[in-house]
């Protein structure tokens, strides 16, 4: 009997890992299907990272073959610092997070980490060199723990409360009666928009990774929570490569640099001032945001 049921509860488990990674993917990217024309090459070796530099060279990009989406896309990330990438909705900002993870593959030019192209390595090294906040948080049914863990399912118990406390969601979790075994998900406690993210955000904390993506939620958050979730994502991007798409323009002013993307094309970069002082597409979304602030038409200042 036991036999039989050892490899059972055996799959069952694999199974059930397989189903939430996947789960987890699909929504994180909004995709409705896992891409499976992306494939390791034979015998690729796996992602070597060191100071963590992204490099876009050339990047050109479709879903569909009749429709491009990204055309001639270049910029570099130095080590440890920040990028942020602003746009109007589908100027293809989300686009370039999933090119990254290699969800997809780029139709022309090429994407490096350190050097090193990231078609030519393994996809699991890739995908563990990179911690992404998504802008969507998806929750197991599972326990709060289980959800924070899975950022590296081998932590401790003390380092998945020590990510928690990073992400400043465990006196939350303390002042639930069930504490850190609380269900939440769809069959569970249902989080507010700002604790998912968070735990997202302990997640990514636990994984440790170099390089760290923050797809920032569209619906907006109240103001508060905003500000308390963009002092935490500052503090975990110190010493990371750090990619922000950013949907609203409050998030941006202090990244070390900003992208502005308009139908796929980057059309203007530098620091919030030196945009401001070009006077163009950034200078003008501003502008517009302020006006907004200013009228009180929208809680909070969104214009992307
Ligand atoms: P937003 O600020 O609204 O999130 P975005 O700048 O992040 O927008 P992307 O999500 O990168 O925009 O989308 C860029 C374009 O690619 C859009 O026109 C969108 O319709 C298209 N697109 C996105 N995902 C897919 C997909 N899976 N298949 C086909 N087209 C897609």
């Amino acid at each position: 009997m036991i036999q039989i049921y050892l490899p059972l509860h055996f799959l069952g488990f694999v199974y059930r890992e397989i189903k939430h990674s996947l789960a987890d993917m699909e929504k994180m990217f909004g995709l409705l299907e896992v891409n499976a024309e992306v494939k390791d090459k034979p015998g690729a070796p796996d992602l070597r990272v060191n100071a963590g530099e992204i490099r876009f060279e050339h990047v050109d990009f479709a879903y569909e073959p009749r429709r491009q989406i990204l055309f001639d896309v270049s910029f570099v990330v130095p080590p440890g610092r920040t990028m942020a990438v602003v746009g109007h909705s589908g100027a293809g900002k989300s686009t370039l997070s999933r090119l990254l993870f290699r969800f997809y593959d780029v139709t022309g030019g090429r994407i490096l980490i350190d050097g090193q192209d990231i078609r030519e390595v393994t996809q699991k090294s890739l995908r563990a060199a990179i911690g992404i906040v998504p802008q969507d948080t998806v929750l197991f049914n599972d326990t709060i723990y289980y959800n924070i863990a899975y950022g590296r399912p081998d932590a401790s118990r003390e380092e998945v409360i020590a990510a928690a406390r990073a992400a400043h969601i465990h006196d939350f979790i303390e002042s639930l009666p069930d504490k850190y075994d609380t269900l939440v998900g769809e069959r569970g406690l249902k989080l507010s928009g700002g604790e998912k993210q968070r735990v997202a955000i302990a997640r990514a904390v636990l994984k440790n990774p170099k390089i760290l993506i923050f797809d920032e939620a569209t619906s907006a958050l109240d103001s508060k929570s905003e500000k308390a979730i963009q002092a935490e994502l500052k503090r975990i991007a110190e010493n990371r490569t750090t990619l922000v798409i950013a949907h609203r323009l409050s998030t941006v002013v202090d990244a070390d640099r900003i992208l502005v993307m308009d139908h796929g094309r980057i059309v203007e970069s530098g620091t919030h001032r030196e945009l401001l002082e070009r006077d163009g597409l950034y200078a003008h979304m501003w502008a517009l945001q302020q006006q907004e602030d200013i009228d009180g038409l929208k809680p909070a200042a969104a214009v992307v």
